[in-house]
C-alpha cells in the first residue's frame, strides 16, 4: 500500500488528505493530522468520495452529440479528438458571446480542479471572454 498527501479537491476549504493507494486504486482516505486547516478530519466528501478515480465508467475521451456526422444537439454522443472537442468549445463560445453577451458565459467551475486549473479557468472567463461573475464552490 502506498500513500501520499493531496489537497481535497471538492471544496475551496483546503483539506490534507493521506490517500492509501493499492494497485493504482484509492483503497482509503485519511485526513493530515497535522495540517492546520483540518487537523485530521475530513467531511463525507473527502473520506469517501474517491471511486470515481479508478471507475471504469470515467470517461477517457471527449465525446461530442451528432447526427450525420455534425453536431447536434439531438444527436448521439460519438468519441472525438482534443482537437476537434476543444473547436467546437471554441466555436459555440464565440457564437454565444457574440448572440448573447459575454455575461451569458458566466457559470460556476467544475469543483474537481486543482488551484491552478481554478487560476486558468477565471483568467479565461476575464481577460478572453470579458466576464467578472466567476463563480466556483470553493466560496463556502
Ligand atoms: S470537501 Fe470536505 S474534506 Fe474536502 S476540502 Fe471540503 S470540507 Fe475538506
Amino acid at each position: 500500500m502506498k500513500e501520499g498527501k493531496v489537497i481535497c479537491p471538492y471544496c475551496g476549504t483546503g483539506c490534507q488528505v493521506t490517500l492509501h493507494v493499492e494497485n493504482n486504486v484509492v483503497r482509503a482516505a485519511t485526513g493530515v493530522e497535522d495540517n492546520p486547516v483540518n487537523q485530521g478530519n475530513l467531511c463525507l466528501k473527502g473520506f469517501y468520495g474517491w471511486d470515481y478515480v479508478a471507475s471504469p465508467d470515467r470517461l477517457t475521451k471527449p465525446l461530442i452529440r451528432k447526427k450525420n456526422g455534425v453536431f447536434s444537439k439531438d444527436g448521439e454522443f460519438e468519441e472525438a479528438s482534443w482537437d476537434e472537442a476543444l473547436d467546437l468549445v471554441v466555436e459555440k463560445m464565440k457564437e454565444a458571446k457574440e448572440k448573447y453577451g459575454p455575461d451569458s458565459l458566466a457559470g460556476n467551475f467544475s469543483a474537481r480542479c486543482t488551484l491552478e486549473d481554478n487560476y486558468v479557468a477565471q483568467k479565461l472567463m476575464r481577460a478572453v471572454i470579458g466576464t467578472n461573475n466567476v463563480d466556483h464552490c470553493a466560496r463556502i
